[in-house]
């Protein structure tokens, strides 16, 4: 069982307390989702880790703690001290020794009493202190080390030190000695609810894990960089300990379980020492950074901008800015994935048999071949454990795995057998015939599914086949629908002459939940600027991005777009497309709002062309294009330069049909539609039987 609630990170410190504000080098911790804390020293740390399990374990939530210092030494050293190679009794010794307050601590005279105590000059070495101690070298001159220089795990992964130096810049040594005893007290305070990996098996409900942040240096330099440029406090330990913690909690459970697969009993490991990618692929899905405020700014100088323009600033200016989450698979489809996904398991897992029939060991020669039956039998689920002698054939049935001896078979209705004796048939058969490699379809590792893409069932069986249950995936958006205008009502009440009934709102709704993400229903607002700007303020809180309809253009009533321009944060888009007027598009307290036309079907043309790619890549999806057919046209229209036009549309005998009138106020034009026909921008004279490209509303998702 490897699966937890909380993952929490510590960057340990071997010095004296740092005081109360918040230092580099004192020690940091993070809880995956939450800041940093800061611990001015170790008893603050020890006893904010005692509450922290006590609350989680209390909740019955399972808990990794991760520490970034070794939990063991070099093979032999714990034998040589302790009498026992079991690493958790010298983390008892190291306590029973270690004397640690604030100010103060014995840890340099300890290393020298064990040096001492082994008779050489080593191998703990380096002195913090200005007196010298008896037994332990200042530097390495003459020094000597009955022991490894490093554990095998530090052999293989460039840049640790190691944990017989003590004193100066990078020294781990320090931490191991003033670590170890702190993690023996919480194991004893909390016995039976600590598992120290990886020497003990992870059933208990607490895991303490070895972890070195290094491992992820490149995004702890990314994040480093993007706060210096908005000009935040940078301090290194508390978002290395924040990544980490991100990281791991990130990995998919299976993806986990691989790390923590390893077996080193006596000198601990690193997690994920030799896989620094999956935990960079993990950390790249942290929840994302908030969007730019100029992610909506169109360059100086433009006057109509083409619908490609237009779309491809939105490509390149938003990125996902959903968070991810974990899902078990039954939950997952339509859902977008927040990681690359690889194989953990091959597809077949081993060679197997496509046919009924009998097995042996391929080529079968040209001709008659007559085969003794060797006893037994496989099928899927059954195998066999024997082995097939050479010369031999076996009974095996679809699916079943190829026992040992066979590779090649021959099928039930190309042989005659003579029961329990043999079996004949012609030849030649090649080896390798009428089975499945194992891998073939598959290999473990593979990436097999890509982040930004929906969840088909069919991904769904891939994921299942190749070992998941459960997957990472972006949190749904949450999508606020307002709508606005003083004559529009809602549908069902009374409407005075002069009132309409709010269409736009329920259709953008229903467009919303085909596009799979969460739609917000935010009501209407007056044409009142305050009102309006309390129905923003509610939305920002409530959702992801905002799709107001109505008052966005630059009349006096347009209030959505006055209210951007006041936040500083309106692009009055003029886009060469009809149907549509300008788009407003801006952020609204940091969430990207789309001021979509009032009139119903250039509000749901401007939804379609423009919001939906936008909304599904901030969803965490991929960028992408509906997709289009050509079809010859049923009708006949004369179109001019300058714009690109969409027309309400549907096939009927293999020819798209255009609506009869291009009124934008149609609202039964929309209904009598199944998708649209999309004109190029420039000048088209289109006659019955010319192609035209058709994008039927379920490529958008909507029916
Ligand atoms: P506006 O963009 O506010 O100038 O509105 C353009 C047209 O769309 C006007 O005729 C409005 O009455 C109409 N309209 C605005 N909002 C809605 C709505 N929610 N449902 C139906 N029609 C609307
Ligand atoms: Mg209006």
């Amino acid at each position: 069982m490897t699966g937890f609630d909380t993952f929490v990170m510590v960057d340990w410190s071997g010095g004296n307390d740092r005081g109360p504000t918040p230092k580099p080098d004192a020690i940091w911790s993070c809880v995956a989702g939450e800041a940093p804390v800061y611990h001015r020293n170790r008893q603050v740390a020890e006893s904010w880790l005692a509450e922290l399990i006590a609350r989680e374990t209390g909740a019955g939530r399972r808990l990794c703690i991760g520490f970034d210092f070794p939990f063991g030494y070099p093979a032999g050293f714990a034998a040589a001290v302790t009498g026992s190679d079991d690493p958790l009794n010298l983390w008892d010794w190291l306590e029973a020794r270690i004397g640690d307050d604030p100010k103060s601590n014995n840890r340099f005279d300890l290393a020298g009493e064990i040096n001492r105590k082994l008779g050489v000059n080593g191998p703990f070495w380096g002195n913090g202190l200005k007196r010298d101690v008896p037994g332990l070298p200042r530097t390495r001159a003459g020094y000597e080390n009955p022991f490894a220089e490093r554990r095998e795990v530090e052999a293989r992964t460039p840049g640790v030190f190691t944990c017989w130096h003590l004193a100066g810049a990078g020294a781990v040594g320090s931490q191991v000695l003033m670590g170890l005893p702190v993690l023996a007290r919480l194991r004893r305070r909390f016995a039976g609810q600590v598992a120290v990996w990886p020497f003990e098996p992870l059933t208990r409900p607490v895991a303490f894990v070895e972890i070195w942040p290094s491992l992820l240096a490149p995004v702890v330099s990314d994040v480093l960089a993007r706060q210096v440029e908005a000009g935040e406090p940078v301090v290194k330990d508390a978002v290395q300990v924040r990544v980490t913690a991100e990281a791991l909690a990130a990995l998919a459970p299976g993806e986990l379980s691989l790390l923590l697969d390893v077996s080193a009993p006596e000198e601990g490991w690193i997690l994920g020492s030799g896989q620094s990618d999956v935990l960079l692929r993990a950390a790249g899905v942290m929840a994302p950074p908030p969007l730019r405020n100029d992610c909506f700014a169109l360059p100086p100088g433009v006057d109509w901008t083409p619908v490609d323009d237009a779309l491809a600033l939105l490509r390149d200016r938003l990125h996902p800015v959903a968070a991810p989450e974990d899902a078990a698979l039954r939950d997952a489809a339509g859902r977008i994935l927040a990681a690359d996904v690889t194989a953990l398991r091959a597809n077949p897992p081993q060679a197997n048999t496509a046919v009924d029939g009998y097995g042996f060991a391929g080529p079968a020669p040209e001709g008659v071949n007559t085969l003794p039956i060797h006893l037994g039998r496989a099928a899927a689920g059954a195998r066999f454990d024997g082995v097939v002698p050479p010369g031999y054939a076996l009974r095996i049935l679809t699916g079943a795995a190829l026992p040992e001896g066979v590779d090649t078979v021959v099928l039930d209705e190309d042989l005659s057998v003579d029961p329990g004796k043999r079996i004949a048939f012609h030849g030649p058969l090649k080896r390798g015939a009428n089975t499945r490699a194992a891998g073939e379809d598959v290999n473990s590792g593979d990436t097999i599914l890509s982040a930004g893409r929906r969840v088909t069932a069919a991904d769904i069986a891939l994921l299942s086949a190749t070992g998941h249950d459960r997957v990472r995936v972006c949190k749904p958006l949450r999508v606020a629908v307002l709508s606005t205008g003083d004559e529009v009502v809602e549908p069902g009440s009374s409407a005075r002459p002069g009132q309409i009934y709010d269409a736009n709102r329920p259709m953008l709704m229903a467009m919303l939940r085909g596009f799979g993400v969460e739609a917000v229903d935010m009501g209407r607002c007056a044409d009142d600027r305050e009102v309006l700007r309390a129905g923003l303020d509610r939305a920002a809180q409530e959702a992801d991005a905002i799709l107001t309809s109505g008052g966005a253009s630059a009349g006096d009533e347009d209030h959505v777009s006055a209210l951007l321009r006041e936040a500083g944060a309106m692009q009055e888009w003029r886009i060469a497309v009809k149907p549509g007027r300008p788009l407003a598009l801006g952020l609204w307290q940091g969430r990207p709002v789309f001021g979509l036309p009032g009139n119903p079907v250039a509000a749901m043309v401007c939804t379609l062309i423009f919001a939906r790619p936008a909304l599904m890549r901030l969803a965490g999806a991929d960028w992408s294009a509906p997709q289009g057919f050509s079809v010859p046209a049923g009708f006949e229209k004369r179109k001019k330069p300058g714009r690109r036009e969409y027309l309400r549309a549907r096939v009927r005998d293999g020819r798209a049909e255009v609506f009869k009138s291009e009124g934008s106020g149609r609202i039964s034009g929309l209904s009598w539609a199944e998708g649209l026909v999309e004109l190029p921008d420039g000048a088209l004279h289109v006659r019955p039987g010319d192609p035209v490209c058709y994008l039927p509303f379920s490529g958008f998702g909507i029916t």
